[in-house]
C-alpha cells in the first residue's frame, strides 16, 4: 500500500499538486477554490443545491473524475458538498443518486454519481440506497437542444427499491446540473414512488444553463 502511494502519490484534484496524509486537497487550493453554495430551480421545480458553478479547475477535477476514473477527487467533491448541504439536509431520511446505465457503470468500472452520494451521505450521516435504475439507454444528453433534452431522459428511470421511497424526504444527488432534466426526471420517478419530497444536489451547476454549451455535461 506505501508502494503504491509512493507510485500513484494522490493529487490535488484542482490543481494536480502532491499531496499526502490525509489531505484532499492542497493547502492552496482550499483557500482560494471556495464553496459557493449555488441553488437552481430544475424544470419539476425542485430545487438543486451545488458548491460550484462548471468550470475553470472544478470542471477540470470533475472530468478527471469522471472520464479518467481518478477516484480521489471524489473526496473533496463531496466534502464540499456535504459542506454546503449540512443545514439544509438535516431533516434528509434517504440519500440516493441519478444512475448510470449498467453498461456504462461496466466500461466505467463504477458510478460517478453513486460514488459522490455515498461519500456526501457518510459525511452527513444520512442513509445512502440505491433508489432508482436506468432503464433505457439514451443519447448523451449534451449534444441535443432544450427540448430534446427533455425528451430524452423521459421514461429512461424507474424506481428501485419503492418500499424506501414511500413517505420519505429525499436527498437526490448527480455530479453536474445543466439544464435539469435528468434531475427533473428522477424527481418525477421518486414523487411517483410516494416520495414526501426531494432536493436534489450536485457538485456543480454549469454558469449559464439555458445556453447551449459544448461541455461533456449531463453525459451518462
Ligand atoms: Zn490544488
Amino acid at each position: 500500500m506505501r508502494l503504491l502511494s509512493l507510485l500513484f502519490p494522490d493529487r490535488c484534484p484542482y490543481c494536480g499538486q502532491i499531496i499526502s496524509g490525509k489531505a484532499f486537497e492542497c493547502e492552496v487550493c482550499r483557500s482560494e477554490i471556495i464553496s459557493l453554495r449555488l441553488e437552481m430551480t430544475i424544470p419539476s421545480g425542485n430545487r438543486c443545491i451545488a458548491p460550484f458553478s462548471y468550470e475553470g479547475k472544478v470542471r477540470n477535477a470533475i472530468l478527471e473524475y469522471k472520464f479518467s476514473s481518478i477516484k480521489f477527487n471524489a473526496e473533496s467533491l463531496a466534502r464540499r458538498l456535504a459542506e454546503v448541504l449540512s443545514d439544509i439536509a438535516q431533516d434528509t431520511d434517504i440519500v440516493c443518486w441519478v444512475p448510470v446505465s449498467k453498461k456504462r457503470r461496466r466500461e466505467r468500472g463504477f458510478d460517478q454519481s453513486e460514488l459522490l452520494a455515498v461519500k456526501t451521505a457518510r459525511l452527513l450521516g444520512i442513509n445512502c440506497a440505491c433508489l432508482l435504475k436506468k432503464i433505457k439507454n439514451n443519447e448523451t444528453q449534451h449534444r441535443l437542444d432544450k427540448e430534446q433534452r427533455a425528451a430524452n431522459v423521459k421514461n429512461v428511470y424507474a424506481a428501485a427499491k419503492p418500499e424506501l421511497i414511500k413517505d420519505k424526504r429525499i436527498l437526490l444527488v448527480d455530479d453536474i446540473c445543466t439544464t435539469g432534466n435528468t434531475l427533473a426526471e428522477c424527481c418525477r420517478v421518486l414523487y411517483s414512488a410516494g416520495a414526501r419530497s426531494v432536493l436534489c444536489a450536485a457538485a456543480a451547476i454549469t454558469p449559464t444553463p439555458d445556453k447551449k454549451r459544448n461541455d461533456n455535461d449531463d453525459i451518462i
